[in-house]
């Protein structure tokens, strides 16, 4: 606690004066009984006790989240100069003072996301605290599927809740770098779209130029239209989700229409099935790309579950590499906070070495600006960027 970790298990609580509710404020005291810090109980978590504030007393209410949120808009600042990104992460968690909720802007809209049954209860604090901090016409809430599942989640929140304004269309539109997309928070993943990886589709636009690429596990093409930007000589999306792919060239037609430069002249292929099966396939097939992107959902959500998480990563790298050029770029992602980053690039190298190739590095990467993490629980993206000789 004194190092800041935002989380106090069920286990490390010696004892407990009142019962208390799920959502009610915590004050937890140190063994010599002096206060430590204030948080929000969570009975239907492992994680017993989100932490909002150590070492002095705090106020839990709209104002200390309205302050939270200022403070996170202001560490983002950079991100929004140009106006050419209005979809970002607002809040990320604990790495913003908020454990347990997700903020994200998509224009003007805002999707907050709830992964602690506690911050139900807050609601009637958080709507407020969002709406006089940012301003947004729509607010959506959702729920993970944890809190989803659990009895304190009442049924119309189950699947998701607009509770200001309306979500015309179900979509909000937004600009990343420049591109146009639109999230669709009450069927997507997230909350709506994958924010964390745009630093990297800007360093695969520096790297497409004149390539083949073919973007794995594309979900709606963020990669993909950021690579035909890049120039790109075609561009292939690999999916097992319709509606994802579906998106995907909506996106490329939102940008045409658009008239964004390069998008218009680049064509767009996508693939819709397993990608370890396609991958397959078009390595027996011969078909040979420039620039491979494979982006997979988490494979570890349990800690026993590593090994088999790092066996999937090399076995997706040797079938990327049996696609992939000689001299080729690989850029290989990784989202399972459960897998480390050095393990996960070792994986990388190893299984590029059964294959008798070499990946020489270009860069590995982490977290972007607006998806801070301050305990090592929160580290969950890492992504290499290799050249295969
Ligand atoms: N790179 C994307 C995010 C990827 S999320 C982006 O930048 O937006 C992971 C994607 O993998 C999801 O779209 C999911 O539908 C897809 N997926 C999951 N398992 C898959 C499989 N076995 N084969 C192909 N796609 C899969």
């Amino acid at each position: 606690m004194r190092e800041r970790h935002p989380w106090v298990f069920e286990s490390s609580i010696r004892s407990v004066s009142q019962k208390g509710r799920t959502g009610d404020v915590a004050v937890i005291f140190d063994r010599k009984n002096r206060f430590l810090a204030v948080g929000l109980l969570d009975l239907e978590s492992p994680i017993r006790i989100r932490v909002l504030n150590v070492g002095s007393p705090a106020r839990v209410g709209e104002e200390l989240i309205r302050e939270r949120l200022t403070r996170a808009l202001a560490r983002r600042g950079s991100l929004l100069e140009d106006g050419a990104t209005t979809g970002f992460r607002v809040v990320n968690g604990a790495g913003d003072g908020l454990p347990g909720v997700v903020v994200d802007r998509y224009g003007e809209g805002v999707v907050a996301k709830l992964y602690s049954a506690a911050w139900i209860s807050r609601l009637h604090e958080l709507v407020p605290a969002i709406t006089s901090a940012l301003q947004p016409p729509e607010v959506v809430v959702l729920v993970s599927r944890t809190v989803a599942d659990s009895p304190h989640c009442p049924d119309d929140f189950a699947r998701g809740a607009v509770l200001v304004g309306d979500l015309e269309g179900g979509a909000l539109s937004f600009l990343e770098a420049g591109l146009r997309f639109e999230a669709h928070p009450l069927d997507g993943h997230k909350t709506g779209f994958y924010l964390d990886q745009r630093e990297n589709r800007k360093r695969v636009q520096s790297l497409a130029g004149g390539a083949r690429v073919l973007n794995v596990f594309s979900y709606t093409g963020g990669f993909s239209l950021y690579a035909a930007r890049g120039g790109a000589g075609a561009v292939t999306s690999v999916d097992v989700s319709g509606p994802a792919l579906d998106q995907a060239e909506r996106h490329f037609q939102l940008n045409r229409d658009a008239d964004r430069p390069g998008v218009d002249e680049v064509p767009h292929r996508a693939v819709r099935g397993d990608a370890f099966r396609v991958l397959e396939e078009m390595g027996t097939r011969g078909e040979r790309f420039d620039l491979v992107i494979v982006d997979p959902p988490a494979f570890a959500k349990a800690g026993k579950q590593t090994a088999g998480a790092l066996a999937s990563y090399g076995k997706l790298t040797e079938l990327a590499l049996g696609v992939l050029e000689t001299g080729g770029v690989l850029v290989q992602a990784s989202c399972s906070a459960r897998v480390a980053p050095a393990e996960f690039f070792d994986a990388v190298h190893l299984a590029a070495r059964r294959m008798g190739q070499r990946l020489v590095e270009i860069e590995r990467t982490g977290h972007p600006l607006d998806h801070p993490f301050r305990h090592p629980e929160g580290e969950y993206l890492k992504c290499l960027f290799a050249q295969a000789h």
